[in-house]
């Protein structure tokens, strides 16, 4: 069994300004890739699990957030860091689907394939509803923010969330 590391998109590794409808609206934090990296290299599988209501709503294609996931794969590579998959909910924000955050089935399906004990593992992210998720997943959780009662850390960025997460895990 394997520990990973469930990173929310937008807020968490691009700066969230604007809506991501197009791949120039993608700009990635400086730090993302170093910490992502440090996450590959101290043996955690690295997932994306992003809401994209957007696709649904009507507002973007499912090719146009391809393209949008290409780009970010080629610029996190650029430091030498790897994304292992990315799930996405494509669907309506009040459609009550089964994956839409705070549901954990996206976490639980990448789980599943990837043989990942979630009790060892992280949801990173910028909402309650991606702490909600993790919680339900049964991952530990990091808020990025001021504060997020119900996750086990906040903190202010991905690179220091990232030093907690090493830090909590190397202790044990
Ligand atoms: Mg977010
Ligand atoms: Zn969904």
């Amino acid at each position: 069994m394997e520990k990973a590391v469930f990173l929310d998109r937008d807020g968490v590794i691009n700066d969230h300004v604007r809506y991501v409808n197009t791949p120039e609206d993608l700009i990635l934090f400086e730090e993302a890739g170093d910490a992502i990296k440090r996450l590959n290299d101290h043996g955690f599988k690295v997932f994306v699990v992003t809401n994209q209501g957007g696709v649904g709503l009507g507002f973007m294609k499912e090719e146009m957030l391809q393209n949008i996931h290409d780009k970010m794969i080629t610029e996190l590579k650029k430091d030498g860091a790897v994304i292992d998959d990315i799930a996405y909910c494509p669907h309506k924000p009040k459609a009550g689907c089964a994956c839409r955050k705070p549901e954990g089935k996206m976490i639980t399906d990448l789980a599943g394939k990837y043989k990942i004990n979630l009790s060892e593992s992280y949801m990173v992210g910028d909402r309650d509803t991606d702490i909600l998720a993790g919680k339900k997943a049964g991952t530990k959780t990091v808020f990025i923010g001021k504060y997020e009662p119900g996750a086990n850390h906040s903190t202010k960025s991905i690179g220091s969330a990232v030093d907690w997460i090493l830090d909590n895990t190397d202790k044990k």
